[in-house]
């Protein structure tokens, strides 16, 4: 008799954390955001795509990473960073006292463009309001955009990173700070030292040093 009780709770658990989940689904808009991205074909790179790269990471981050676009290891996997330049991101977080987990990372554009190119404009114009949302939901106190292609998209100017990287930029009331791209570092090893200068700018700024 104990058992069967038991059953029947277990069952009426089962039922209710069932109706639970479905209700989480469809009341958390960051869930559905992913999935209304996932399934997104706004523009020409969904046709190319394997997989759509959302992003990943703690939606609740003080601190978010925005990077290009996903490469052929992202587009394998669906997930940012993964690939060489995702290693020595991995490392740049690790760095600063932090981990993957800890931060949120995504991009400019959620699909890869063909050859690794940059996105076109209508491309990036076209996604970029889904990282818009990403950030209204997740409210970062900081990000640290990579690269020429992440700044000027997201910052909305025409100067390279050469120029914007060191600094922080004001995004409504968010603390930018540009720098370098890892793919670029790897290339340049020597201009790593200036993009942990830009971290560690942004580690004094969370307190994390
Ligand atoms: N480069 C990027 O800009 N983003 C990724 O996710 C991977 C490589
Ligand atoms: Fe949609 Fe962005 Fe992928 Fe284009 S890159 S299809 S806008 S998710």
């Amino acid at each position: 008799m104990a058992l069967f009780e038991n059953n029947i709770i277990k069952d009426v658990y089962g039922i209710s954390e069932m109706i639970a989940e479905g209700c989480e689904t469809v009341n958390d808009p960051f869930e559905a955001l992913r999935q209304e991205v996932m399934t997104c074909t706004k523009c020409p790179l969904h046709s190319t795509r394997k997989n759509v790269v959302f992003g990943v990471g703690n939606t609740k981050a003080d601190l978010m990473f925005v990077g290009e676009g996903p490469g052929a290891d992202e587009d394998e996997q669906g997930i940012p960073f993964v690939g060489r330049a995702g290693q020595l991101l991995t490392k740049m977080i690790e760095a600063m006292g932090l981990s993957r987990e800890k931060v949120y990372i995504a991009n400019i554009v959620k699909c890869r463009p063909p050859e690794n190119r940059n996105p076109f404009e209508n491309e990036s114009m076209t996604c970029i309001p889904y990282l818009y949302r990403q950030i209204e939901y997740i409210k970062p106190k900081y990000i640290i955009c990579l690269g020429s292609v992440a700044a000027q998209n997201l910052l909305r100017t025409n100067v390279g990173i050469t120029k914007l990287r060191g600094e922080f930029v004001d995004l409504n009331g968010i603390k930018v700070m540009p720098t370098y791209h890892p793919a670029y570092l790897l290339r340049n090893p020597n201009m790593k030292k200036p993009c942990w200068e830009d971290l560690q700018k942004v580690m004094k700024e969370m307190g994390l040093k």
